[in-house]
């Protein structure tokens, strides 16, 4: 029996986790579920899975998970600290499926715990990554990517020596706007920005697909996850998205991931490794016709990219910054106060007037100055946006 939490279950990524493991309940034994305004999904899956703990991030949800499972006896709480807490009990396994920052303090209470942190928020990598992993080595936890590319790129990696790898290249759909001409892009709204062509995901990583911010983010989580720098990193255009990312061997060798764009394999493979189990997938038919096409991003079309090369350069801070002004930039966007093209030029002012602060470059990189550096990355954000609405 594997014990299991799931923070984040009622987004799109918990539910793909729910979905294997009520596929196979006798083997998995659930501690804490944790959600936001969805108490009533959050409630049914904690009576569905026999959880012993239901959390939601927002204090004024309480009263309702409470009255939802009053007839049960599954513990209900509310509010951050409260993440924290059902994320500290002891499990053998761990989805970080909070999306933000918000998913950086519950993931490292997980890794408080050992076993393993499955790990989907990737803005946990890219705010605070050194952090993460060397929190992980101190109590020998083990963190596996849940991002597709990532663990595509970890399952390539089974068995080889990462000093033998020359390029990691990952893949991009190039969501919602690949095909609409430039000059278009600055009109676009928030609900053609939500219609990605292949993948079914919460409303915040479709959008930042189609703005690349993802990318850009999977580029910066790359380098910190396998530690290669950013010279050696490539994100390419793959419209079929059944590539999930590839890695070159100094032989002149090249090992790509293939697979449905379906994120239960990330899930499944994080949920059974070392193992292979049967997933219900759709398998790729080569006995049809098939086509894959790659091709180079635009930078110009998508400056998130840029922006996040200079990241990977910079180091330190620079993650930290990059998400904390890119989330800023999101809620903006969403909220309809600045345009689709403005996004990235929030994050590109913020980023220039942050770095420019050279004492930032001799502050020790720990939790207190990192959650600084992201507190004060929203504030020059939302003037950046305020000057641009
Ligand atoms: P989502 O918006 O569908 O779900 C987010 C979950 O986090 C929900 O359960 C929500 O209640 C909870 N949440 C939101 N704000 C919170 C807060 N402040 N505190 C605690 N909980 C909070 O998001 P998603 O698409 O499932 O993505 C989750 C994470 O996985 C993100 O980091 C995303 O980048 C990453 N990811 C998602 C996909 C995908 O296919 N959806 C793919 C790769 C990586
Ligand atoms: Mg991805």
């Amino acid at each position: 029996m594997k014990r299991v939490t799931i923070l984040g279950a009622t987004g799109s990524i918990g539910q793909n986790t729910i979905d294997l493991i009520k596929r196979a309940p006798d083997d998995h034994d659930v501690v804490a579920l944790t959600g936001g305004r969805n108490v009533a999904l959050l409630a049914q899956d904690a009576i569905d899975l026999n959880a012993q703990i239901a959390v939601t991030c927002y204090d004024d949800c309480a009263g309702e998970l409470r009255d939802l499972l009053s007839h049960t006896d599954i513990e209900t709480a509310s509010g951050e600290a409260a993440i924290i807490e059902a994320a500290s009990h002891p499990c053998d396994w761990t989805m970080s499926a909070i999306v933000g920052a918000a998913g950086l303090k519950p993931g490292i209470a997980a890794l408080a715990h050992g076993g393993i942190l499955a790990l989907a928020n990737k803005e946990s990598l890219v705010t605070a990554g050194p952090i993460l992993l060397e929190t992980a080595k101190t109590y020998g936890a083990t963190v596996l990517p849940v991002d597709s590319e990532h663990s595509a790129v970890f399952q390539a990696l089974v068995g080889e020596d990462i000093n033998s790898v020359e390029r990691i290249i990952i893949t991009a759909s190039g969501g919602a706007f690949r095909d609409w001409p430039i000059a278009d892009l600055a009109k676009a709204t928030v609900a053609e920005a939500t219609s990605h062509p292949i993948w079914n995901m919460g409303q915040r990583i479709t959008i930042d697909s189609a703005s690349m911010f993802n990318k850009g983010m999977e580029l910066i989580e790359t380098k910190e996850f396998f530690g290669v720098s950013s010279s050696h990193i490539d994100a390419v255009l793959h419209p079929e998205s059944t590539v999930h990312a590839m890695v070159a061997f100094h032989d002149g060798c090249l090992m790509a991931h293939m697979g449905a764009p379906d994120m239960r394999h990330a899930i499944g493979y994080a949920l059974h490794w070392p193992k292979r189990e049967a997933l219900p997938l759709k398998r790729l038919d080569f006995t049809q016709d098939q086509s894959l096409t790659f091709r180079p991003i635009d930078v110009a079309r998508y400056p998130a990219i840029s922006l996040a090369r200079t990241v990977m350069e910079e180091g330190g801070f620079a993650g930290t910054i990059y998400n904390a002004a890119k989330e800023t930039a999101l809620d903006g966007f969403i909220a309809g106060k600045i345009g689709f093209l403005d996004m990235a030029r929030v994050v590109d002012m913020t980023l220039t007037k942050i770095l420019a602060d050279h004492s930032l470059q001799n502050a020790p990189f720990t939790l207190d100055t990192v959650f600084d550096t992201d507190h004060r990355a929203r504030i020059e954000a939302a003037q950046a946006l305020y000057s641009l609405g």
